[in-house]
């Protein structure tokens, strides 16, 4: 059932056996993967079915450096289906290694292992629309994938291992027959949490304070609560959440907000290959079940523990759409539409590229002058892109020489100085803002400094072509800042552990200390890994439904009742 929130009464109190707080894929699955046991579960989302002016504004805050961080209301989406109404669909899952302590790489190592995600991997593909679960090139295609660099046999570098493309599918219109139809399940929105209440010996939760869209209050009673507000808006109901708890709900041990990571991700260099076009295949293979899936460069994990490098891969990519130098009309169109793309695409498209008139009509020449291969280009995104069900998931250009650019999605290594906080203004229910201070360490521009180096010593040494560094990317720290923190990627700020002093929740993403709030969503990551993490986020919640389906007990009835 969705219902509207502001038909609630001021006042009254909405019970159920478990309480979800976020629908974005997290809450959406853990609600519709717990409904199956047959109890009563309450989903809450801050936004309505489509996104509005009025639930944007509640993802407002403030940046310590702006050049480094988007504002906090890009990016993230209060709305049903929360950040997949606008993802990429690129889903890859976490290696082995992240899971791992290793010694060179501080604060890393999961509490639990590899396994005990891996499990869920097929469920996650399967509600994340990605086809089967099959990562490897040579296997998720029927007689393989084509070479990524033919002949390209690199001893650091793996390029048999792919990423698939969901639909993209949109969590909220993709579930929302599903969540109405479901008895046992009611989902309230536009519907806020706005307060944790805590027993007044802190152990439990006894409440939780919302607001709906006309800002009347009310509260969820539930025997469990969990918070799948993503990795942002999570701390910051933790630590607003302080009247029981002074310095806020998990946080006795000043954890909570801290090891903000998203990844160390851009795009660098200028690959030349040798030998004709088709030497190269930078494009997508179709899996028979219709999957668009991709080959990237990954770095080895022997080589990671080798040179004490986090985990980083790299994928090859048309040359800087910005620098009009690549004479390719598809790219310059892209550039001239640059106005007609949202922000949390186009700021990969403008660069640091000066924008002078000059440019501007270089582009034009170029669209003009390669008419031809713009209007192909154009019909195709038109046919496989707008109007196809399953999109072709990203801008492909053959470029007309064989050179290329690399994009780079690294590890971001924990750093407990990196972190959310609160703010000092105020959103409209009287709650301080986020404050974001994303800041990355050595050990990040190491990582992406001697990998780049590493893969262009192996493609020189085996005359695949030559990989070189523009002037300004040299130091390759100018790099990490222009880049900045990747986006949509919001990941360890209640990290779990092995104990309180190490996570703000334990192997089951139970807040330490409290018996009934848990944490779904990528907040609990400890470590960020190379992959994006949807995947990995359903995989979680897949595993926290079975664990809070096998323990938690009550009515299976959802109650609303008026004091
Ligand atoms: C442009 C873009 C491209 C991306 N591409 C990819 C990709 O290709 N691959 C990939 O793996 N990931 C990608 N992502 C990231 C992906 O969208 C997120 O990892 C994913 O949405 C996180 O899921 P979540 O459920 O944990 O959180 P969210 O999707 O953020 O959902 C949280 C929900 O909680 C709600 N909420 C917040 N606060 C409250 C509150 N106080 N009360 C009630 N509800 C609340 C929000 O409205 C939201 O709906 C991308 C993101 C963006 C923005």
């Amino acid at each position: 059932m969705i219902h509207s929130a502001d038909d609630i009464v001021r006042g009254s109190t909405v019970h159920a056996d478990i309480c979800i707080v976020g629908g974005g894929p997290a809450g959406i699955v853990l609600a519709l993967e717990l409904a199956k046991t047959g109890r009563s579960i309450l989903l809450l989302e801050s936004g309505g079915e489509a996104p509005t002016e009025r639930a944007r504004a509640l993802n407002m805050g403030e940046i310590a450096e702006g050049s480094l961080h988007s504002p906090p209301d890009t990016y993230r989406q209060r709305v049903l289906g929360g950040g997949t109404s606008i993802w990429g669909g690129r889903c890859v899952p976490f290696d082995p290694i992240d899971f791992e302590a290793r010694r060179w790489i501080d604060h890393s190592g999961w509490p639990i292992g590899y396994d005990e995600v891996e499990r869920h991997y097929a469920a996650a593909n399967a509600w994340c629309e990605a086809g089967e679960y099959e990562y490897d090139a040579r296997l998720a295609v029927p007689n393989g994938m084509r070479a990524l660099l033919r002949g390209f046999s690199p001893l650091h570098f793996d390029t048999n291992g792919i990423e698939r493309f969901s639909c993209p599918t949109d969590f909220g219109s993709r579930y929302k027959d599903r969540l109405r139809s479901t008895p046992n399940l009611r989902v309230l929105l536009p519907a806020t949490a706005t307060r944790l209440r805590a027993a007044r010996d802190g152990s439990r939760i006894e409440a939780l304070d919302v607001c709906n869209g006309r800002d009347t209050t009310f509260s969820a009673v539930a025997d469990q609560f969990v918070l799948a507000m993503g990795g942002m808006e999570t701390p910051r109901l933790l630590l607003t959440s302080d009247d029981v708890h002074a310095g806020g709900i998990g946080n006795a041990n000043d954890l909570v907000g801290r090891f903000y990571m998203c990844h160390v991700a851009g795009t660098i260099g200028s690959l030349r290959v040798n030998g004709a076009a088709d030497t190269v295949w930078h494009g997508y293979d179709l899996a028979a079940d219709g999957t668009y899936c991709r080959r990237r460069i990954a770095l080895r994990p022997a080589t990671q523990a080798s040179m004490g490098l986090s985990n980083a891969v790299f994928r090859l990519h048309h040359p800087r759409i910005a620098d009009p130098a690549h004479g390719t009309g598809p790219l310059s169109a892209i550039f001239l539409a640059q106005r007609f793309i949202s922000y949390e695409y186009a700021k990969r498209v403008v660069s640091d590229v000066p924008l002078s008139a000059g440019t501007w009509l270089r582009h034009g020449l170029n669209a003009a002058l390669d008419s031809p291969s713009t209007a192909r280009f154009l019909l195709h995104w038109v046919k496989a892109r707008i109007l196809a069900d399953r999109k072709f998931p990203s801008i492909i250009v053959r470029p007309r020489t064989n050179l290329f650019s690399l994009d780079f999605h690294a590890e971001q290594a924990p750093n407990p100085d990196s972190r959310i906080g609160l703010g000092s203004a105020l959103d409209r229910f009287g709650n301080r803002q986020l404050r974001v201070d994303w800041r990355y360490c050595r050990q990040d521009v190491e990582t992406v400094a001697k990998s780049f180096d590493l893969l262009g010593r192996e493609l020189a040494d085996q005359a695949i072509g030559q990989l070189t560094l523009a002037a300004g990317e040299r130091d390759i720290e100018t790099v990490v800042r222009r880049d900045g923190a990747y986006g949509g990627h919001h990941i360890g700020t209640a990290r779990m552990g092995a104990t309180a002093r190490s996570g703000v929740v334990d192997r089951h993403g139970k807040v330490f200390g409290l018996n009934n709030l848990h944490i779904a969503g990528s907040a609990v990551f400890p470590t960020s890994s190379q992959a994006n993490p949807t995947l990995t986020i359903v995989a979680m919640a897949v595993r926290l439904a079975e664990h809070l389906g096998t323990r938690v007990t009550g009515v299976p009835s959802i109650q609303e009742s008026v004091h």
